[in-house]
């Protein structure tokens, strides 16, 4: 075989999002023929055919809703009518007319008529300035992607269906579409996109999948059915991997799968320092799911629920009901031990189904999280209904995201007062006497840390998002994606300030960001007087490890070593330099590690 059948064995370099190992069938889900459009002009004796064209793939998008309305089950019915929304905006003269009379005019084929359709009445919609026609642009834009997927012959990917073990190859994943992957199936995933601090990426992480990220268009030398490896922790992957790379491939896979199961098991283990300073190591969820994972891996508890991923993927929003139960779940299988709820953290990278953010500039600047609910009131007050009544059942705290001022904490804990009062008087039990906590992650709330700290409870120091709004990073982009440091000292300083005010005022530091669930950096968290940190469940282990490795006084000495250095290199090394041997000894027993320290 010569390299050019393209059958010989080639290795592409990607981010490592995921450890770990999977060998398998490439599974391509490419989306890319509703981005790229096609644009060209028609001869004037098949302009008719291109109409006949764009009227059956109208036809095929009305069927499509028909069936998804009628699948609807009863009690979600009322729901189905934004797509009966859809099915009239189908034929809307605005939408259906002009894209025929464009083609029949401008003679261009219909994948083109429909787009500059669209652009022209998007823009139109976005001018308005009612709020609920502004609105309806994303409807637009819905019904007009699914008439251009029936147009280019594109499926739509419902990851949830997939029915083979495959490894998924795919332009990008959005967090919604991960959240479906059914670990029976998919073995592990490779994406165009993609950052290692994407939620894309934090999702694999829990799922225990490999993934790399990133790897732009080397992903399209993939094949359907390709057989693949992608090794997580060095972010590489293999196609058509020769007989000796498989084998090397599947001792190390094999090695992996050995340590993880042995690395489980230490989970158990206490994790109190050398000098018997209780860390308490939690785990963060998306889904209830999730939740035995912590458990397995011997969390203390729950330190982030990211609660929208109940809001992905559906056409509507969830009841108090629906909230309630879900909450319940979690709360009753972790008994007295915490549960911190965090608020809805919606749009930037994960914009909800039904939303009206497809315009949205800058996303990740835009109305997200806490913004966001205190747009939407209703909303903001049924998820704070179920909250407050599912902490009747255990010991639940809230945490609300994205704060950057004083007014929007004070307005966040004014709802919550509220709707205890609304609750008290329906006579329906709930608990507001709950620990309330903010999500340290914009610069503006840790120059503002001392005032917030009068506020609340607890601070919970998100790195993923301080670091992309410190340094001015987008988490999800691969092209800065080498930038995305936590060891830059800029982040060193602010995350030692929220630690020296919450001393101060005398309330509790955590962090939930994927800087805590590297075990390097836990001299850093304990020495700066964190005693709680929450992570991604497949990480407790080896963090319990390392914080029965060191002692506070090391820890504490360690981090007025760093805070004297200058840039993130010569952290990084003086770390690696004082920790490189405990690391091997003491938590990776003889194994590599995690992708974290390539
Ligand atoms: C963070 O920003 O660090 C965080 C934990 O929240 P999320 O990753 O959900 O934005
Ligand atoms: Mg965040």
């Amino acid at each position: 075989m010569t390299p050019a059948d393209g059958n010989s064995e080639r290795q592409l370099d990607g981010i490592s999002a995921s450890p770990g190992i999977c060998i398998g069938k490439a599974y391509l889900v490419d989306k890319e023929g509703v981005d790229i459009v096609k644009q060209y002009y028609v001869q004037p004796n098949t302009v008719q055919d291109e109409v006949n064209r764009f009227k059956t793939a109208v036809k095929q998008a009305t069927e499509e809703l028909r069936a998804i309305i009628d699948e609807t089950p009863d009690d979600l019915r009322q729901h189905a009518y934004i797509l009966e929304t859809h099915m009239v905006l189908l034929k809307d003269k605005m939408l259906y007319e002009r894209t025929i009379e464009a083609i029949e005019k401008e003679k261009i084929n219909a994948e083109w008529a429909l787009k500059k359709i669209v652009a022209n009445v998007k823009g139109m919609f976005l001018e308005i300035a009612d709020a609920y026609l502004k609105e309806r642009a994303a409807d637009i834009v819905h019904v007009s992607d699914r008439i251009m997927r029936n147009l280019v012959g594109a499926e739509q990917v419902n990851i949830g269906a997939i029915d083979k073990r495959v490894i998924l190859i795919a332009d990008d994943l959005s967090p919604a579409e991960t959240s479906q992957i059914q670990l029976e199936r998919i073995m592990g995933f490779v994406t165009a996109r993609g950052g290692r601090a994407s939620h894309t990426s934090i999702i694999a992480r829990t799922l225990g999948i490999p993934a790399v990220l990133g790897l732009g268009k080397a992903t399209q030398q993939i094949r359907n059915d390709d057989l693949i490896i992608i090794d997580g922790t060095a972010g590489v992957v293999i196609i058509n991997p020769d007989e000796e790379t498989l084998l090397s491939f599947e001792e190390q896979k094999n090695r992996w799968e050995e340590y993880q199961a042995r690395i489980t098991r230490k989970g158990r283990l206490a994790s109190e320092t050398l000098d018997g300073v209780k860390i308490n190591i939690m785990g963060n969820i998306e889904l209830p799911e999730e939740l035995v994972s912590v458990l397995d891996h011997g969390g203390d508890g729950i330190g982030l629920y990211r609660t929208e991923f109940q809001y992905l993927s559906r056409p509507d929003f969830p009841s108090e009901f629906e909230l309630y139960d879900r909450y319940k779940d979690v709360v009753d299988v972790l008994a007295h031990r915490p549960v911190t709820i965090r608020t809805l953290d919606i749009n930037g990278d994960k914009a909800i189904a039904n939303g009206s953010m497809a315009d949205e500039a800058n996303p990740a600047l835009g109305l997200r999280a806490i913004r966001y609910c205190l747009k939407k009131p209703d909303v903001f007050r049924t998820q704070l209904r179920a909250i407050l009544r599912v902490a009747v059942h255990g010991n639940v705290r809230i945490l609300f995201p994205m704060i950057s001022s004083i007014e929007e904490v004070d307005a966040a804990i004014a709802y919550l007062d509220e709707t205890a009062a609304d609750l008290q008087r329906e006579g329906i039990a709930h608990n507001r006497d709950i620990e309330i906590g903010i999500m340290v992650e914009v610069p503006s709330a840790v120059a503002l840390a001392d005032l917030l700290a009068e506020k609340v409870d607890f601070f919970s120091i998100g790195t993923n998002d301080l670091i992309q709004y410190t340094l001015a990073i987008d988490r999800g982009n691969r092209e800065v994606a080498h930038l995305y440091n936590p060891l830059h000292p800029a982040i060193l300083r602010m995350i030692k300030r929220i630690c020296d005010v919450a001393a101060e005022k005398g309330i509790m530091v955590t962090m939930c960001g994927e800087m805590a669930g590297d075990p390097l950096h836990v001299p850093i968290l304990v020495g700066m007087g964190m005693s709680e940190l929450s992570m991604n469940p497949h990480a407790i282990p080896e963090v319990k490890s390392m914080v029965r490795a060191i002692s506070t006084t090391d820890a504490e000495q360690i981090v007025a070593d760093l805070l004297k250095l200058s840039t993130s290199e010569q952290i990084d090394k003086l770390l690696h330099d004082t920790y490189n041997q405990t690391l091997k000894e003491k938590v990776y027993n003889g194994h590599n590690g995690v992708a974290a320290h390539h």
